[in-house]
């Protein structure tokens, strides 16, 4: 295995890092503090090609593997990752389908604008009643004549307030389990929709939200892919998300050790500075370590998906380590800040928000952890 980043993937790595630190940091506070999406960032974010980054040119994307997506998304993490949840995920998630699943009619309607940044479609799967278990979805949608009427509720989604376009996992006959599901797209404007902002920890410049359909009627040509797949198409979708989530999390865990290791030798204490206590070179020596290995991890999953080789418990594995470091290594970084990390003067109470956030979309430690059994015990223990 050879992970040497190439000269367009150092390119790309510098690229990321200075849009980060220009277009990013100085903009955060405001908009945390205000509770506001920056919209201008989507759309700087769209010239640049970073929302379509793993989409072919043809539909506007950028044509780059996933190795080069996981470096930027690690670089714009750094900054902040709900911010680049907020402005990108729409592109992996919904992107990543449409690209794999959606006919040629529907990646001219729906992708191309969605790369260009004139587009933000949120991806709806899970429910009240159904997180986890995705199986167990009760957001139905009947046939009624040329058209499909949906009712249910969608909850904790991703831009689901912001969405122009919602692509939405629905149960078509629930008798028929998994093999009644599909996936169906509605505009934000159907009589029948409405969302509310979630109010989450963390997230503060970001849109989770609660979706509801209320006898929303789509045309039947608004279905993507078939029925029977809308489980599989979306896990898909999923699949990238998780690559990106992984990134999310080294990309944390770096800002978290640069600022420590900064602070730490700033700060003075007992005559001297901190950075020279054993114990403070014991905990970052210790996030360094996990970092580089999280790191390896993540980049071993990203070349196997580009290899296109099976990756999934290579990929859990990468999500699970990555995102609980992200959570160590900012509640580590805040111990060594002291009071002041928990101000937003510095650069780690936000990271600390935010991370237990991406422990849980994607899949949590111990959906992962079923995955990786699955495979290693060949026993599926979850159903
Ligand atoms: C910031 C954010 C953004 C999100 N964005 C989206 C989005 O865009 N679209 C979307 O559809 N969803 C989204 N989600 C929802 C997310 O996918 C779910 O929260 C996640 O799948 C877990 O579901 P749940 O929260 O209902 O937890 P539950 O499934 O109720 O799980 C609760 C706990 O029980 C554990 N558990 C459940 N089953 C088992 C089992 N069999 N064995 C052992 N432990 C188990 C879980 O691991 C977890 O610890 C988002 C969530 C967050 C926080």
């Amino acid at each position: 295995m050879d992970f040497e980043l190439n000269e367009e993937q150092k390119m790309l790595q510098e690229i990321g890092r200075r849009f980060a630190e220009k277009e990013m940091t100085p903009y955060l506070k405001d908009f945390e503090n205000r509770r506001e999406v920056n919209f201008d960032l989507i759309q700087k974010m769209a010239n640049l090609g970073f929302i379509g980054i793993h989409i072919p040119k043809e539909y506007g994307g950028a044509g780059m593997d996933y190795l080069s997506a996981v470096v930027l998304w690690e670089q714009l993490s750094i900054a902040s990752w709900t911010q680049t949840l907020i402005s990108i995920g729409h592109g992996i998630l919904a992107g990543t389908i449409l690209l794999k699943v959606a006919n040629e009619d529907q990646k001219q309607k729906l992708l191309t604008p969605l790369c260009k940044g004139e587009k933000v479609i949120a991806v709806a799967t899970v429910e009240p009643n159904a997180g986890s278990d995705a199986r167990s979805i009760e957001c139905k949608a009947e046939l009624d004549g040329e058209h499909w009427v949906i009712n249910g509720t969608k909850n904790f989604i991703s831009a689901g307030g912001i969405a122009d376009t919602i692509i939405v996992l629905v149960q078509t006959d629930k008798n028929l389990g998994p093999k009644g599901m599909a996936l169906l797209y509605l505009d934000k404007n159907c009589e029948g929709f409405s969302s509310k902002r979630s109010d989450l920890i963390g997230d503060r410049a970001g849109d989770v939200a609660t979706l509801y359909f209320s006898n929303c009627k789509v045309p039947k040509g608004n279905m993507i892919g078939e029925i029977g797949r809308g489980l599989q198409n979306a896990l898909i979708g999923i699949d990238t998300a998780r690559l990106f989530l992984s990134a999310g999390g080294i990309g944390i865990a770096q800002s978290c050790l640069d600022a420590a290791i900064k602070y730490s030798k700033e700060r003075k204490q007992f005559g001297k500075p901190l950075a020279g206590f054993q114990m403070i070179q014991s905990k970052i020596a210790r996030l360094y370590i996990r970092l580089s290995s999280a790191r390896l991890q993540v980049y071993y999953a990203a070349s196997l998906k580009d290899k296109k080789l099976p990756h999934a418990k290579e990929l859990s594995a990468a999500k699970l380590l990555s995102t609980e470091l992200a959570v160590d290594a900012s509640t580590e970084a805040i111990r060594i800040f002291g009071a002041y990390g928990c101000s937003d003067e510095y650069p780690v109470a936000h990271h600390y928000l935010d991370s237990i956030l991406s422990n849980i979309l994607g899949g949590t430690r111990e959906m992962h952890e079923l995955t990786i059994g699955k495979e290693l015990l060949d026993i599926n223990a979850m159903y």
